[in-house]
């Protein structure tokens, strides 16, 4: 379990300095997603070769937790194939909804999320970028 200040400053600091943030216009896969409850705007790029995630990109505005969650995503998709990118979003979804998951290590900054499940107001702003990954992989599967 991360303790609460920890769990702070890493989403502040994927906040302040956000992983792969801006338009990817080679993408092959977008999707956008919204959190009207908070405010939260993202739209999710993602280019793959094949079946692997070769880049993931994103955009968007909203508070700090849907921006940091969005900045894990893109750092941890990187390289997966979409079968393995399901199954973290199943993960991570998983986490935040305090279902049964297979935890992350403690140095894994999406850890940090899962600090959020204390504030349940605040999961959708965490599951928003997780949610907008589902949408462009559940129509990869059609
Ligand atoms: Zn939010």
């Amino acid at each position: 379990m991360v303790d609460d200040e920890l769990y702070r400053e890493i989403i502040l600091e994927h906040y302040h300095h956000p992983r792969y943030k801006g338009a990817l216009p080679d993408a092959n896969l977008t999707a956008e997603g919204m959190n009207p409850l908070c405010g939260d705007e993202l739209t999710l790029y993602l280019k793959t070769d094949g079946d692997r995630i070769v880049e993931a990109r994103f955009d968007g505005r909203g508070c700090s937790i849907s921006q940091a969650s969005a900045s894990m995503l893109t750092e941890a998709v990187r390289g997966l194939t979409l079968h393995e990118a399901k199954g973290l979003q199943e993960r991570v979804k998983a986490m935040l909804t305090g279902a049964p998951h297979e935890p992350f290590d403690e140095d894994d900054d999406l850890s940090a999320l899962e600090g959020v499940k204390n504030y349940p107001v605040r999961i959708k702003c965490a599951l928003l970028a997780w949610t907008t990954l589902g949408e462009i992989l559940g129509q990869q599967e059609e």
